[in-house]
């Protein structure tokens, strides 16, 4: 039935963003103040905070003496948790703590075992704490991480007799997806320069036209990797190869990809906005400037930043944010509170990006009402269990003239409405949890 639509956005929104943050760098205590002044209204050390629902990663495993240490549930790489971890446990109860940064920040190959991978996530589910969301970065002492772009091994099965690096103890990637991982990031491959997933784009966003790219040298650098690409695509016409060592013109643009580990297992592997030489704290105000957002609300896309937000610079503020950076989260706060732009969690962003596509649901009209209902799938080779909550956000577009009623698993949920009388029309929304402070 074409009298209702599925809107792009939850109403009111025009596009869509989370800042997905690196914890590296992080102190617990600075975690907590950053995120008091992100996820409450409460006055804080950074000003009057903001009430946005925006989440962050977590280790399991970190040694303290490194330069980029942060806090972690275990401590050190032993198993025995440390002091934060009923913090931890808590955070990612409220959906705060809700993106595994890997296992834990390892320098050595050999401080990373099946072993100990088996043993984080035996603890996270011993406690029901479920997250869906996997991100890794790093080098060659990395080899826990996943996806053939990445320096890991993490997902290459090492049993006896394959062949592939049968000495190394690293495969865990089917642990992962036991326990319910579903959207991983793999490398800096999988950062993006064109801003506003999901949407229409043109080859020269990539390059010389990227907000990314100021100065003379960036720029000419842009232009001169503009070209070598171009031909890259020409050359892929032809030969289905590509010669560029950088990831290649992607006309697609989506969000989030259907991607097959070595393992053969499968994971949705997401882009990540952002520069990997500008992903200090520094950073946000530059990587989030006024050339981006316009843009990105213009195209009504989808963005997901890429930042260190505990890594600053200069350490001589007396703050742990740079001046700069808390006013530009306090600019995105606004655009959220005046409902332009859609803020949300990284695992709830990613998770309604992928219902919104894949989601299979038909209309229909009665004397009394509208009834839609939400049948499954379109992707079904995807093991994915959905409850209520991963539906919030979903909002219908109908004729204001009857009573719309949504069901799931054949039960009608609640809906929020909005009447808009100049043109008859209404929003129906499946709410959105909000994010409980746990402290
Ligand atoms: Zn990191």
């Amino acid at each position: 039935m074409d009298k209702i639509t599925l809107r792009k956005f939850p109403y009111p929104y025009q596009a869509a963003m989370t800042i997905s943050n690196d914890i590296d760098g992080t102190s617990l205590s600075n975690f907590i103040e950053i995120h008091r002044f992100l996820n409450t209204n409460e006055s804080t050390s950074l000003g009057e905070g903001l009430g946005l629902p925006i989440s962050d990663s977590f280790w399991m495993y970190d040694n303290p003496i490194l330069e980029n240490s942060a806090f972690s549930y275990f401590e050190k790489l032993g198993s025995t948790p440390s002091n934060a971890a009923p913090l931890i446990r808590d955070f990612i109860k409220a959906g705060i703590l809700d993106v595994m940064h890997s296992y834990g920040n390892f320098v050595a190959i050999s401080d990373f075992s099946r072993k100990m991978a088996a043993h984080a996530i035996n603890e996270l589910d011993r406690y029901n704490l479920k997250v869906k969301v996997w991100t890794n970065h790093g080098g060659i002492e990395s080899i826990q991480n996943i996806g053939n772009r990445s320096w890991g091994k993490g997902d290459l099965p090492t049993h006896e007799g394959n062949g592939t690096a049968a000495h190394l103890d690293c495969y865990h990637s089917d642990l992962l997806i036991d326990y319910g991982i579903r959207f991983y990031w793999d490398s800096v491959e999988s950062l993006t320069s064109l801003v506003g997933q999901d949407a229409p784009v043109h080859f020269s966003e990539a390059y010389w036209r990227s907000p990314l790219y100021s100065g003379f040298k960036l720029k000419t650098k842009s232009i001169i990797k503009g070209y070598i690409s171009f031909a890259d695509l020409l050359h892929f016409k032809f030969t289905k190869r590509h010669f560029v060592p950088w990831q290649p013109f992607d006309a697609q643009n989506q969000l989030i990809q259907f991607d097959q580990l070595r393992d053969g297992n499968i994971l949705l592997r997401f882009k990540r906005f952002g520069h990997n030489k500008l992903d200090w704290s520094d950073d946000l105000d530059f990587l989030l400037n006024e050339k981006v957002l316009n843009h990105l609300i213009k195209k009504s896309g989808y963005l997901v930043l890429y930042i260190h937000l505990g890594n600053v610079k200069s350490r001589q503020e007396s703050t742990c944010l740079p001046v700069m950076t808390i006013n530009k989260l306090r600019q995105i706060a606004e655009l959220y509170h005046q409902g332009k732009l859609w803020v949300q969690t990284a695992s709830r962003l990613l998770m309604y990006n992928f219902v919104h596509h894949s989601i299979k649901w038909k209309a229909e009209e009665t004397d009394a009402n509208y009834q839609i209902h939400l049948v499954g799938f379109h992707q079904a080779v995807f093991n994915l269990h959905l409850s209520l909550e991963d539906l919030g956000g979903l909002t219908f577009i109908a004729p204001a003239d009857k009573e719309v009623l949504i069901f799931f698993n054949d039960r009608a949920v609640a809906t929020e409405v909005v009447l808009d009388k100049n043109t008859s029309r209404q929003f129906v929304m499946i709410p959105i949890p909000e994010i409980k402070w746990p402290l």
